[in-house]
């Protein structure tokens, strides 16, 4: 599996598995647990959930997933901002890390900003991490300037990466948050990768599938893979997606393919605000 590196100086890999909507549906309940595993079993060990999710069934999903082997996975879990005060961030970790059966996140993040002043989730954060119950931590649906002030804040340059929205309909970022993430060494994880699935109807997307007789999927990852700094976390409900998501890491689209992928969803020519899903 190809890693990148988090400021720390620690390797995960670029390519994990989202879990939103899981745990939601008894009938879907084996397919998830056997995504989870499968994802585990390919190398795609890094996890990403939160508190919000299912209300905590995802998490308690990961946790059974995780069963007699937590140590192989880089779980990420997230606090929802309106629990993001002192006490809050740290009884929120502590819910999740019960629901989890686990006792550390490997990379905890503030899922998006609220009314609570960032430099008391912050220090919730580094709190959490000096206990030992959080490895590391960062954020989530940043942008630039969100990020500027974080760096300022004490504690503030801990931050190791920053989980956003990014896939070929989606590529505010390019224009300064992605560059500002390479300059820091910070990498971004793009959630929603496939667009929840409207990427996979895109002509362009459905050409290129077939020009290189692979999936929809497999295309529009492939393109967010292309940027070392970037981790992908594709929600795959199912081994099958599962293993297609890993295959796609082994797809190298070429110049030409990725000029007419620009042609279909340009990148962006000036600021665009950073957008959420
Ligand atoms: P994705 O872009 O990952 O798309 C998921 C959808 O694509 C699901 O309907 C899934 O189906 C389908 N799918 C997956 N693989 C395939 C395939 N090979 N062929 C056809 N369909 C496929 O959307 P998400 O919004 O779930 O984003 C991924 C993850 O990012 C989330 O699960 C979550 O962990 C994170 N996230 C974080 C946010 C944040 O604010 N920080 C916001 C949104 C997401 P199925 O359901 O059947 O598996």
């Amino acid at each position: 599996m190809r890693t990148t590196k988090l400021p720390a100086g620690v390797d995960v890999p670029v390519l994990g598995i989202g879990t939103w909507r899981m745990g939601e549906q008894p009938e879907r309940r084996r397919h998830e647990l056997d995504a989870l595993v499968c994802a585990l079993d390919n190398g795609m060990t890094l996890i990403d959930t939160a508190e919000m999710y299912g209300d905590g069934a995802a998490e308690e999903l990961v946790g059974e997933a995780l069963a007699g082997r937590r140590q192989e996975a880089f779980i990420v879990s997230k606090v929802l901002p309106q629990h993001a005060s002192r006490k809050g961030t740290i009884a929120a970790c502590e819910a999740s890390l019960k629901r989890m059966a686990t006792d550390y996140i490997d990379l905890y993040l503030l899922h998006w900003r609220g009314g609570v002043p960032l430099a008391e989730t912050v220090d919730a954060l580094e709190r959490l991490a000096s206990d030992g119950k959080i490895r590391h931590w960062g954020v989530s649906n940043f942008d630039t300037d969100d990020m500027e002030e974080l760096l300022a804040l004490p504690g503030g340059r801990n931050a190791q990466a920053n989980q956003v929205l990014y896939n070929l309909m989606r590529r505010g970022i390019e224009f300064d948050l992605l560059p500002w993430s390479r300059r820091h060494a910070m990498p971004v994880m793009a959630y929603s990768p496939l667009e929840q699935g409207v990427l996979l109807r895109e002509a362009e997307v459905l050409r290129l599938a077939d020009e290189y007789s692979t999936t929809p999927a497999q295309i529009t990852l492939a393109w967010v893979l292309r940027d070392e700094q970037v981790i992908a976390i594709p929600k795959a409900g199912t081994p099958h997606y599962v293993k297609q998501a890993r295959a796609a890491l082994d797809l190298r689209l070429s110049p030409i393919d990725m000029q007419a992928l620009d042609r279909a969803f340009p990148p962006p020519r000036r600021k665009v605000p950073l957008e959420m899903i």
